[in-house]
Order: C-alpha cells, then structure tokens, then sequence
C-alpha cells in the first residue's frame, strides 16, 4: 500500500499511475487516482474526479487513458483495506461532497488518500453525520475527508490542520482542495512519508517512498513523525507537529541512487 501525490505544471497522471506501479511491491487489493481535472483541450477546469479500480494499477491506466483523465495537480493510491471489504466505492481516493446526499453533477469538494488505521473513526463518523455528512464507504478514512470539509474556511492546510489534530493513529495523508487547484496537504504519522523536488524547483511530490519517484527525481526529503507539508506551484513548506516550520538544516534534501 502506498500514496503519491503532486504539485505540478505538466499533466501529471502519467507521473501518479506509475508512482504506483513502483509501490506495487508493498501489495494492495485496489487503487485509485484523483487529479483536479482538466477537459480534453487542457485548459479548462473540470473539478476534482477520480478513477479508482480492485484490479492491477495497469488497469487503472487504462482506465484514465479510456476517460483521457488530465490535470496538474493529482494523488493516487494502492490500498491495503483494514475497514471495509476491497470494493470500488472502499477505495481511495474518498471525496467529500459537504452535507448531504451527493447530488449528480455537484462537485467534489475534497479529495483524500490515505495509508494506515484511523482508531477514533466510529466517534469522529457520529459527529459528522449529526452535521449531515452522509457516508458512501466502509472505510475509517471517509471520515477525514468529511472532517476537513468540515473545518474548511478558505485555507486547506488550516483546515487540514486542525484535522489532523482530532485523528487518533497511523496516517500518511495526501488532500486536495476544489478550490485550490495548485495545492497538496500532506502529514505522516505512523506511515512513512517522502517529499521530492521536481525538475527546476517547479514541481514538488509526496510518496510512501522514493522509490516511487524513480525516473522523475533524486531529490528527497525524508520526513518524520508528525511532519506536516503544504506543496504549492513553485514552493513548499514544512511544518513539525507542533506547527514550528522547519528549516533545510532539520530536513535536508538528499540526492537517492
Ligand atoms: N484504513 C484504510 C482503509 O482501509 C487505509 C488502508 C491502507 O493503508 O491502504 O481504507
């Protein structure tokens, strides 16, 4: 199981789908990828859509080759299921729909991987369905998606944040705004946890591992327990868990073979 996730300003799904490929190795019973998308002539904004597949992440190419799924900014995902059977509607990436039932053609408002076990999901679900949030899959991760909607006012990595702060357990974590189309939320706990640095500083990545990056860069900060990132075109920050931004001397960038 493994997430990968980019800022950038090329179509970056090739990129995504074959950081999967590279994280194949560590096992999974389903995949997925969600980009903010763009139409076929590559301009204009669709919004946030996925494709997510229980078979091989080959078929998962296809699949986005058949949609022609495009966009810059993207996360993508190999599950491993803890909560709920492997099944499309179970794999990530989760979206958030904000209150109520998803109407067709509404717009996603949130896009979520994730990697680990969520302990307090039962809770955390309760609170969110009082708000009205209605839940599409078995999974714990579903409620960090709604959570960050939630706490949404105008900032993800504020909203994010303060979600972060309310999950009891392990987590990697990559979320997408639909308002923030140049814009990766990211933080680990518990699940391990890289940022790359793109070619000319212009495109930045999260993965499980490097290895997932192989061929695309050899750039890498290796980031630690509770690390927090906020990956934006052409700059990144880094944050420890208790919110201090760190410097390039905390978290140096490494060149990998
Ligand atoms: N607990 C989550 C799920 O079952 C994430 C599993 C994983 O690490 O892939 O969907």
């Amino acid at each position: 199981c493994g997430i990968v996730g980019a800022v950038s300003n090329r179509n970056i799904v090739p990129v995504l789908v074959q950081g999967l490929q590279r994280l194949e190795y560590r096992g999974y019973d389903s995949c997925g990828v969600a980009v903010h998308a763009l139409d076929a002539s590559g301009e204009r904004s669709v919004g946030l859509q996925r494709a997510r597949s229980t078979a091989r992440v080959v078929e998962l190419l296809e699949q986005v080759q058949t949609e022609s799924l495009q966009g810059f900014t993207g996360i993508a995902h190999t599950r491993w299921a803890t909560h709920g059977e492997p099944a499309v509607r179970n794999a990530h990436p989760h979206f958030s729909y904000g209150p109520g039932e998803a109407q067709p053609d509404q717009p996603a408002r949130v896009a979520l991987v994730h990697n680990g076990i969520i302990e307090n999901y039962e809770a955390l679900r309760r609170d969110l369905q009082a708000k009205g949030y209605v839940f599409t899959s078995q999974t714990d991760t579903e409620v960090i998606a709604h959570l960050v909607d939630s706490l949404y006012n105008g900032d993800l990595f504020e909203a994010f944040q303060a979600a972060v702060a309310q999950l009891h357990g392990a987590y990697a974590l990559a979320v997408m705004h639909k308002d923030e189309p140049g814009r990766v939320v990211s933080a680990r706990a518990g699940s391990p946890l890289i940022l790359g640095i793109g070619e000319g500083d212009s495109e930045f990545f999260v993965a499980s591992d490097a290895m997932a990056l192989a061929g695309v860069t050899d750039q890498i900060i290796y980031l630690e327990e509770g690390d927090m990132v906020d990956l934006q075109r052409g700059r990144y920050w880094l944050l420890d868990k208790s919110g201090q931004a760190l410097t390039p001397e905390q978290r140096p960038v490494r060149t990998v073979q």
